[in-house]
């Protein structure tokens, strides 16, 4: 037995060792850098590892440790605003320590920076007192991290007792604030990123997360612990609805994983966060938003934990009471790290040389998505949202990642090369896209009685034009019957005047439930107007063009608490054009 051994070969991010007595998934330190790797397969006297970092320089014989420990993510105060690697070291704290506080993400090679600030002192507020009971998920003590958001101190898995001592006010992570059965505890805790968090029970995602996006609000909602795939060719608009989401989306906390995407576009995202106002709370959007990041010039093999990393922390927040979206771009990269290290295994390669465990890994990470009720005794609940983008090549949905992505997520918004050439944006694609949640009957409740009924109109309409729009390009409108024309008009309402909205307009970008319902309303209600008319005679080219429809046209601009008074103003006016014909 020895947790000592030597490195035999290098074959990029993997590396072999031997003399190792080592388990699978320990955090192994390789070469005099202590460069951080993981075991991923044992096999008989070898021990083969993932590294995390650059092994460029890294020589037959060097020294490689076991620290005996799983990959794990540090958990506690101070999570929120922090940018970190794929395996959370923090970044800003990296940049700082190279003297260059405002350089780009870069790390030294087998640096240590912990994600967790270990001097700032934090206001430890009890709720529990000495003498109680308390087990698992039990609300120790509450942090005010940010603002908006009180952090929950929990008994941490597995730990129950009577609580012999605790320490209110001021402390660092690490101090000892609590002691249970006289065992100190910290507010810093740890978990290994691999294994899910346990919960008292899964619950049926019925909420839906409202992200201020029409065509998915309206047309393909998502549930609050519901998950969905974006997949879309080379400039089709993942990042931008990524990052959309991230800004609008209706959640606690907000974890963006970069993961192998240009390092410029999450550049942007610093840039960009800490100068955008929280919608929810009116302070900075980063207060609530966790970034992670490994873009394409980071080593391969952090991508692939990035994911998990992400998720880990996605779940702490969750169990905390709260709802947290985790927003990934992209997924493909990460299952290209997962290509690009087994082929360095020399394994089996499966479909498009991916390896045969790709699905599995892909289900491991959507299914730690879902709304849950937590342990502790105080019944609350929270939900982990995942969004995973996709970039097949070439934009065939027909590869691997999208395949099983839109198996597993229970949202799918196409991406459509057609409408992103044509500008149309977002260009989720109306017919290719879909979401299984039955969010219905919160919107018919909560917005308006025929909310359902609505969006089923839209969605019929929609299609109609569809088939309708092979016949106008081969023949022309005026092969259309008058009540055609009026629908094939409607149509065009809807994806020009609706289902349009651009992420850079300082209004549009994010459209409330509201607002959504009461545009929609005037769509349809023009369109029965405009039936009417051709219904009693007028020509349908005088019926589909009056001047009204310009005025439907900048609906997107209202302000969203004016918007029943305006829909209702302009339906009238809209009758009353038609009235006149
Ligand atoms: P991808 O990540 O799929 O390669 P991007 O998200 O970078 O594509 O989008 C490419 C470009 O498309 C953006 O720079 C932007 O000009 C435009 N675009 C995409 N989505 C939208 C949107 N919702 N609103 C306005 N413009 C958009
Ligand atoms: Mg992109």
């Amino acid at each position: 037995m020895s947790d000592l051994g030597h490195v035999v070969r290098v074959a990029g991010p993997v590396v072999v060792v031997e003399g190792l007595t080592s388990r699978l998934y320990n955090v192994v330190r390789v070469g005099r850098r202590h460069l951080v790797g993981e075991v991923i397969r044992l096999s008989g006297p070898l021990t083969v590892v993932q590294v995390y970092e650059s092994t460029s320089g890294l020589k037959v014989g060097s020294p490689v440790v076991d620290t005996g420990a799983p990959l794990q993510v540090e958990l506690g105060p101070g999570l929120l605003g922090g940018v970190f690697d794929g395996i959370q070291r923090s970044l800003p704290t990296l940049a700082m320590e190279e003297g260059r506080p405002h350089a780009r993400p870069f790390i030294r090679r087998g640096i240590e920076a912990p994600a967790l600030d270990r001097t700032r002192m934090w206001n430890f507020e009890p709720a529990v007192a000495v003498g109680d009971q308390v087990a698992t998920g039990d609300v120790l003590a509450t942090v005010a991290e940010t603002d908006s958001l009180q952090h929950r101190i929990l008994v941490p898995p597995g730990r129950s007792g009577t609580v012999t001592a605790c320490e209110a006010g001021a402390a660092r992570v690490e101090d000892p604030v609590v002691w249970i059965d006289g065992e100190p505890l910290a507010m810093l805790s740890r978990w290994p990123v691999r294994r899910k968090r346990p919960v008292a029970m899964r619950i049926d995602p019925t909420r839906p997360l409202i992200t201020g996006q029409r065509v998915i609000d309206t047309l393909f909602p998502l549930a609050r612990g519901g998950s969905a795939t974006i997949p879309g060719g080379f400039g089709t608009g993942k990042t931008v609805q990524e990052q959309t989401l991230a800004r609008w989306v209706d959640a606690d906390v907000i974890i963006y994983v970069g993961c192998g995407e240009r390092g410029n576009e999450l550049a942007e995202v610093l840039e960009q966060f800490p100068q955008l106002v929280d919608p929810r709370s009116g302070g900075s959007l980063m207060e609530r938003t966790i970034l992670i990041a490994n873009t394409s010039n980071m080593p391969v093999a952090a991508r692939e934990a990035s994911i998990y990393t992400g998720i880990t922390i996605a779940e702490y927040y969750r169990d905390q009471g709260y709802d947290v979206a985790i927003l990934a771009d992209s997924t493909s990269r990460w299952g290209e790290a997962l290509r690009e290290v087994s082929s360095r295994l020399e394994e089996m390669p499966g479909e498009e040389g991916f390896p045969a465990y790709l699905p599995s890994r892909l289900a491991e990470f959507y299914e730690r998505s879902g709304a849950v009720e937590c342990l502790g005794r105080d019944g609350r609940t929270g939900s982990v949202t995942v969004v995973g983008a996709v970039s097949p090549p070439g934009g065939d949905f027909s590869e691997p990642v999208t395949q099983y992505s839109l198996r597993l997520a229970g949202t799918f918004w196409a991406l459509d090369t057609d409408l992103a050439r044509r500008r149309h944006y977002p260009a989720i694609h109306w017919s290719r896209s879909y979401s299984l949640y039955q969010l219905g009957a919160w919107f018919n409740d909560r917005v308006a009685p025929d909310w359902d009924a609505q969006r089923q109109w839209a969605i019929r309409l929609l299609d109609e034009e569809e088939e309708l729009r092979s016949v106008v390009q081969l023949l022309g409108i005026d092969v259309l019957d008058p009540s055609e024309q009026v629908l094939f008009r409607t149509g065009r309402l809807l994806r020009e005047d609706f289902l349009q909205q651009s992420a850079f307009d300082e209004i549009d970008a994010h459209c409330a439930p509201d607002k959504q319902y009461w545009m929609l309303r005037v769509i349809r209600e023009t369109q029965q107007a405009m039936a009417g008319a051709v219904g009693r005679g007028v020509a349908p080219d005088e019926a589909t063009t009056i001047d009204r429809l310009g005025d439907v046209a900048t609906m997107r601009w209202w302000p969203a608490h004016e918007a029943k008074e305006r829909a209702t103003a302009l339906i009238a006016e809209v009758q009353e054009e038609v009235d006149r014909l």
